[in-house]
């Protein structure tokens, strides 16, 4: 548990990664948080997979991460070769499929929804055809890109609003399982916009009105980038969803997304995932590419909270390694990087967001190796976390589920306390007494302690102190 990086690893589980030996290697090895992708997994899997995760340690986080409005070819068992220049056409599934030219997609409006010269992407890009015209239900291309087409591969169509609802059916069915098992954080797909996000809250609480779920809204397409900042309003965390991000724009925007998404939702008090092809090369070898490396070493950079894994440790032949791997680029850049105070307003009050932003200045002169914080609703929580200190934030809670939760977030560790005592003292003491151990502090070693106010507003803004582990603890 030694060099575990404040940055937050999530790994994508699947079959590479069932096996509870292999589970417990990579929680070893730092994954903080299991997910579980619904594009390959039903209510079964969700319950089956989230026991596993929760039987390897009650500190990681489980994420189900819905589908979404994907759309894929399909209607063929062959692989098909498309050659550049060769006409094809694309209809809704569903209809008789009169010759090998043409090919249904999982997508009843195409015809509707695109007009000549738009840009059809399937399998992640690696093939293009462009509308030559629109005729009925039909929709006429040209192979502009050709290659090889297998089944099932995915279809983006850049630029263009596709009539998706929030949610589609297995999406609805699949928050159904999220919140019977309990899931601590659901990520949504596709969103456009702060509306989709209401609907996936609305559909949780319809599911469970007590449960709380914090929603993670993946930026994917042109409509997620335009509305950025309503969508960072309305959800608890961002996912930069390079992956379909890289079809939907020009891949060379990504970077810069990347960095002014994480920008903007640490200034909100918002958590941000940095996910796909981080350590692609993976699936297969046992080391990554120096570029790979570099690409988690910028994130950390970024101030993101979280790195993220998909085939790497879902389906490759490396999935503890590739852990490690993530693991030790992290801790090992973080060494070398300074805290960086934000401006802007989190949830927390605004006495509380000032409060909190010297708290990375006073740490750095007096040498302060942790921070306890003891926080009902971890909104002051959030306001210090995203100034992205160089020590570990230990939050105590009595709420089991903000306690996970909150492992989303570098730098901190979720404790689970009893908050029944008023007193402090009390519960800091406890606290104290329990990292003391687990992260090697010494007798001398100063802590600072954050707990609300004790005056008039009590939870709602903050107090600092400092004093040295021997001191909280009377040794
Ligand atoms: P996915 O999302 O793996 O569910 O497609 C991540 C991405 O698009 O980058
Ligand atoms: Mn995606």
């Amino acid at each position: 548990m030694h060099k575990r990086s404040l940055t937050k690893k999530i790994c994508t589980i699947g079959p590479a990664s069932w096996d509870p030996t292999v589970l417990s290697k990579m929680y070893e090895a730092g994954m903080d948080v299991g997910r579980i992708n619904m594009s390959f997994a039903d209510a079964d899997e969700v319950r089956r997979v989230s026991k596993l995760l929760r039987d390897t340690s009650p500190d990681i986080v489980v994420l189900v991460d819905l589908m979404g409005h994907k759309v894929r070819v399909t209607g063929f068992d062959e692989d098909k070769l498309l050659i550049d220049g060769q006409r094809v056409k694309l209809v809704p599934a569903g209809q008789p499929i009169k010759d090998e030219d043409t090919i249904a997609v999982t997508y009843k409006r195409i015809a509707k929804d695109v007009s000549k010269g738009v840009k059809i992407l399937i399998d992640d890009g690696n093939l293009q055809l462009t509308v030559e015209k629109v005729s009925k239900n039909t929709v006429h291309c040209i192979v502009t890109e050709g290659g090889v087409l297998k089944r099932r591969k995915t279809v983006n169509i850049p630029g263009v609003h596709l009539h998706f609802p929030s949610l589609t059916p297995k999406d609805k069915e699949d928050i159904k399982a999220a919140v019977a098992n309990k899931a601590d954080v659901i990520a949504a797909s596709f969103v456009r916009d702060a509306h989709d996000v209401r609907m996936v809250k609305r559909e949780i609480a319809k599911n469970d009105p007590d449960i709380k779920i914090p929603v993670v809204a993946k930026i994917e397409d042109m409509f997620g980038v335009q509305n950025y900042s309503e969508i960072l309003e309305e959800v608890d965390g961002i996912m930069v969803a390079r992956g379909d991000l890289g079809v939907e724009l020009p891949a060379e925007e990504i970077p810069i997304l990347q960095k002014r998404f994480i920008k903007e939702a640490r200034e909100r008090g918002r958590w941000v995932i940095v996910a796909t092809q981080m350590l692609e090369s993976m699936r297969e070898h046992s080391r990554p590419t120096r570029a790979e490396v570099s690409d988690v070493a910028n994130a950390v950079m970024d101030y993101a909270d979280a790195v993220m894994l998909s085939a790497e440790s879902s389906m490759g032949k490396f999935p503890v390694k590739a852990v490690e791997t993530l693991n030790k680029i992290a801790y090992r850049v973080e060494q070398d990087l300074p805290a960086d105070v934000v401006g802007g307003r989190t949830d927390a009050t605004q006495v509380t967001d000032i409060l909190m932003s010297h708290v990375p200045c006073d740490i750095a002169t007096l040498d302060i190796k942790g921070i306890v914080m003891i926080s009902k609703t971890g909104s002051s929580v959030s306001s210090l976390a995203r100034h992205r200190l160089n020590i570990p934030i230990w939050h105590v809670s009595k709420d089991q589920r903000l306690v996970i939760q909150k492992n989303m977030v570098r730098g901190i560790r979720g404790i689970l306390g009893s908050m029944t005592s008023v007193d402090h003292n009390t519960i800091a003491r406890k606290v104290v007494q329990k990292v003391y151990k687990v992260y090697g502090l010494s007798k001398d070693d100063k802590v600072a302690v954050i707990t609300g106010s004790t005056l008039a507003t009590r939870f709602r803004n903050a107090i600092v102190e400092v004093a040295t582990v021997g001191e909280i603890l009377g040794m």
